[in-house]
């Protein structure tokens, strides 16, 4: 199923001209995961053709206001807007309190039932086609990266395999296709004789508001797609430092050290109206680095 990732805000703490408050809508298929909800995200989602009454998914990093802000307009206007799905909205402890909190005073009418779940860290979500993960950011306050990972699909199935081994097309072979084995006559025939390897899903790691560090590593490792925390360039190291950010240059070394195939540097500061010197330090310590900008789309995977 395609994979697709669009940035509907790419900058940090404050908005800018060219950049809106962090949000990113991966798509695939017909389902969405919205990763963390800034301010102003309601209009980027609708003009990215979310879709309103889709199966979703939000995650949210921390309680910065920058990262949730977005949420309470955002479940407002789908509401206004027809959605009847529900909606489950994954974050670390406070999340509930923050949209109850808002519900109780401003109240949301929302039309379609809303799960909240305080995650910590480790496997959030488990669904037969993919997981998501959640590992401990380094931010001076609960912070989670997420790792959307698919699981890996069947191998391609080779017909000819099937024909000589006596097998007739039809349900047989379907079930074949999904790694099932099958009973033939007096035989038991296995997938493996008819299936090549298993074929890798693609995994997408969304890292926000946090210092390079192992546990990032370690979720992020082989990466179709690295989403970075990049607020500085290297001028600035002190800053990032201090207030649980990353250089660009850090960025892309967690890139590196997790094998990532692609690096997109994220959560750039208001300060960079130009942010080309941060890619340019970026692709000195990895080449296949990007800036994030906001409403582009990139495809992941085949
Ligand atoms: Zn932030
Ligand atoms: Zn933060």
């Amino acid at each position: 199923m395609a994979v697709s990732v669009t940035f509907l805000g790419t900058g940090g703490s404050i908005p800018c001209k060219y950049r809106n408050l962090p949000s990113v809508l991966l798509r695939r298929g017909p389902e969405l995961f919205l990763f963390d909800c800034g301010e102003g995200t309601q209009k980027q989602f609708l003009q990215a053709k979310g879709g309103i009454n889709r199966k979703m998914r939000i995650f949210i990093s921390h309680m910065h206001g920058d990262h949730v802000f977005g949420l309470p307009g955002l479940l407002h206007s789908l509401s206004f807007m027809g959605r009847t799905t529900d909606l489950e909205i994954i974050g670390p402890k406070g999340i509930g309190d923050f949209v109850i909190g808002v519900n109780r005073v401003v109240k949301l009418y929302s039309r379609f039932p809303i799960r909240i779940k305080e995650a910590r860290y480790g496997r959030v979500v488990d669904e037969a086609e993919y997981e998501v993960r959640a590992a401990p950011a380094q931010h001076g306050m609960p912070c989670l990266a997420y790792a959307f990972i698919e699981k890996p699909r069947p191998g391609r199935f080779d017909p000819l395999k099937a024909k000589r081994l006596g097998i007739p097309e039809g349900p047989l072979w379907k079930k074949l296709q999904t790694s099932q084995s099958i009973r033939f006559g007096s035989r038991r025939v296995s997938s493996r004789l008819v299936l090549g390897p298993p074929r890798r899903g693609v995994k997408v790691t969304y890292a926000v508001d946090t210092r390079p560090c192992p546990a990032v590593v370690k979720l992020a490792t082989g990466s179709d797609l690295l989403i970075h925390d990049s607020c500085f360039d290297q001028s600035a190291s002190t800053k990032a430092k201090d207030y649980g950010h990353s250089t660009a240059g850090e960025a892309a070394l967690v890139a590196k050290r997790s094998r990532s195939k692609r690096l997109a540097l994220f959560h750039i500061s208001a300060m960079y109206e130009d942010a080309s010197p941060l890619l340019v330090q970026a692709k000195k310590v990895y080449s296949n680095a990007f800036l994030s900008m906001d409403m582009a789309t990139v495809r992941v995977g085949q």
